[in-house]
């Protein structure tokens, strides 16, 4: 297992790499170290990895002044030459994946190849975007009067403040950046504070395609900090969208202060996902599925499985299955082959895990695995816990951030997807059938109210190109591919009169 030591030299060797400013972090830089300093640690051992300059609302207020000069250049920049700058984005991690993934790893603790795939969604949402730089589409309607056209065009929104979680510290970033960089928009960016080192990485290989690509400066910008920094991103007139990504409880404060002052939000908040398994489900597939699910990266993803509402006549068959899968997954060094079970993020979110475990007790729960493991280091490990309650009730309707699974039964379908809907939270669904009227019922008008919602696949582990994003208290904000694109842009609709005439609409005469 890595000493902090060893995690901090592995980081500075991938900052160096990335071409991060040395004077953003001590051990770079040459002399004193920088002030105020935000901590820049690792779950793997909780330690200090090196001191990072942070930013107060005065750098805030700056980058959003440099960001709102380079949207006056910005957005009179073609849609396709904006593309190459993110072309040249994505070519940079492809050849930085390796540094970058090792970032993930040591800040937030992702087994390695979690950490790959994070840098791959990453390369392939530039690839998206390239592509949507040409294909920013408005539509053309038929109008009501003679020698008029009537047509919608979509415009460069304005500077885009980007919040993200600790938990997809890049990948977040890319989906929110790479899409607003093609529709013209600067971006400034402000990720948790548990995450620094991933950010510096990420905007500076962001500052180097910039350079090349002679694109404005000021078009990105990292501000690093505590939620008062993310704040003072928030309550600045001059962003035009916030998108913030983490809790359910960031996510009420953030909305409506943007909404005070008539901006725009899109929020990417908690889920409490759902897997149904029905008796015609193909019970190896759904046992797999909820496996990773709920205990890959440690049950810390936003779309992590976090219930199993399963038939009756198969409850004690998957129950076994899924138990021996928890037992069985090999906990230990992120950056070691064939390890599955990194560590929690801290220590809060173990204590958090422990509180939950003692609720569902309290509720008559019966609790399996939870316990702290021992892998020769100070991070917190965990044995992902399945929890039996009697019923859908105590901790099993909130988000605990952590590898929990709890289990209900049901007896009907109909009742099944009553338990699946009934908590606050509408993020990420999965369907374990083979009858095709379950499954078409689930995707129905009456079915999973969630913002994804899958057939014989899991919860965890979407793709680039649809869009993504949940409902009710996840926040109704939809990113990444589809047409998600429409969030960061501003749309107008036109009405072109080619007639000498003047026409008014509904027939409307007016001398
Ligand atoms: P968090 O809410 O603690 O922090 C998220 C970010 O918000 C951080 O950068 C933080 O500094 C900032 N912040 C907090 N309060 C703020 C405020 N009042 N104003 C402005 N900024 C503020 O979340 P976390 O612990 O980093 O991440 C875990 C949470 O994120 C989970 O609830 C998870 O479900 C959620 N998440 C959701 C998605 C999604 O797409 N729906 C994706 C990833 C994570």
């Amino acid at each position: 297992m890595k000493t902090t030591a060893g995690l901090a030299d592995l980081a500075l060797g991938a900052l160096r790499r990335l071409g991060v400013d040395r004077e953003r972090i001590e051990g770079l830089a040459d002399g004193q170290p920088p002030r105020p300093t935000l901590a820049a640690r690792s779950p793997i051992t909780g330690g200090e990895l090196c001191g990072v300059r942070a930013d107060d609302a005065d750098a805030v207020a700056a980058a959003v002044t440099a960001a709102s000069e380079a949207f006056g250049v910005w957005r009179e920049t073609p849609a396709p030459v904006r593309g190459a700058l993110v072309k040249r984005l994505g070519e940079l991690l492809v050849e930085h994946q390796e540094d970058l993934a090792a970032l993930v790893s040591i800040e937030a603790g992702k087994i390695h190849s979690e950490a790959l795939g994070e840098v791959q969604e990453m390369i392939d949402i530039c690839d998206f975007a390239v592509g949507l730089s040409r294909q920013l589409y408005g539509r053309t309607m038929p109008s009501e009067r003679a020698g008029h056209r009537l047509q919608e065009t979509w415009q460069p929104l304005g500077v885009v403040g980007v919040i993200s979680a600790f938990n997809f510290p890049v990948a977040v970033w890319s989906w929110n950046t790479a899409v607003a960089l093609v529709c013209g928009d600067p971006v400034v960016w402000k990720p948790s504070e548990l995450t620094p080192l991933c950010a510096l990485g990420c905007d500076a290989l962001l500052q180097r395609a910039m350079r090349e690509r002679e694109a404005p400066a000021g078009l990105h910008a990292v501000v690093l900090g505590a939620r008062e920094v993310g704040e003072a991103l928030v309550d600045d007139a001059r962003v035009a969208l916030v998108s913030a990504t983490g809790s359910t409880r960031m996510g009420r404060e953030v909305g409506p202060r943007v909404a005070a002052r008539f901006g725009r939000s899109l929020l990417e908040l908690g889920g409490n996902n759902a897997v149904i398994v029905t008796p015609s489900a193909d019970l190896e597939q759904a046992v797999s599925s909820i496996v990773f699910g709920a205990a890959g990266t440690a049950g810390q993803r936003c779309t992590s499985t976090r219930r199993l509402l399963v038939h009756a006549s198969v409850a004690d068959e998957v129950v076994a299955k899924v138990t021996r899968g928890f037992a069985s997954l090999p906990a230990g060094d992120p950056f070691e082959d064939g390890v599955l079970l990194g560590p929690l993020v801290n220590e809060a979110a173990y204590e958090a895990m422990q509180a939950a475990l003692e609720q569902a007790r309290g509720v008559g729960g019966e609790v399996i695995g939870g316990e702290r493991i021992d892998v020769g280091a100070d991070g917190f490990w965990v044995r992902p816990a399945l929890v039996r309650l009697p019923a859908q009730t105590g901790p099993m309707l909130t988000e605990t951030f952590a590898p929990i699974l709890y289990v209900v039964t049901y007896q009907d379908f109909d009742e099944a997807l009553a338990l699946h809907n009934c908590v606050p939270q509408g993020l990420s669904s999965g369907l374990f059938s083979n009858d095709v009227r379950e499954a078409e019922r689930y995707l129905g008008p009456s079915g999973a109210d969630t913002g994804i919602a899958n057939v014989n696949a899991g919860t965890s582990g979407a793709e680039i190109g649809g869009a993504f994003g949940g409902e009710k208290e996840t926040g109704g904000g939809r990113e990444s591919g589809s047409d998600a694109w429409r969030a960061y842009m501003r749309r107008a609709t036109n009405t072109i009169n080619y007639s000498a005439a003047v026409q008014l609409a509904q027939g409307v005469a007016f001398g």
